[in-house]
């Protein structure tokens, strides 16, 4: 898993397009599978119609969970891959 911080960079080096996904792992010095990950989580996986934005605070489950919205395996609810795609649209808006 890689920092959220990391991730958001890619979420945006890869709505940009300009660099394909192992260019964006060699810039950012990660893996291209973890590159991979992202775009397949960002852009491929359907989100639910009429999701809100995801404005409250995470809470740890006791065991894991399914994530309401794109439906991973967490532990934290919202998952962490949401509340990044959360911020980056709070940010673009
Ligand atoms: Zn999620």
């Amino acid at each position: 898993m890689i920092p959220i911080p990391i991730e958001i960079q890619v979420l945006d080096l890869l709505a940009k397009g300009r660099l394909s996904n192992r260019s964006i792992a060699v810039h950012l010095g990660i893996g291209r599978t973890a590159v991979d990950a992202v775009a397949r989580a960002g852009a491929l996986r359907p989100r639910p119609k009429g999701r809100q934005g995801t404005t409250q605070k995470p809470k740890r489950l006791r065991t894991p969970g399914w994530c309401k919205a794109c439906r991973c395996h967490v532990y934290w609810e919202p998952c962490v891959a949401c509340t990044a795609r959360d911020y980056l649209a709070q940010k673009r808006a």
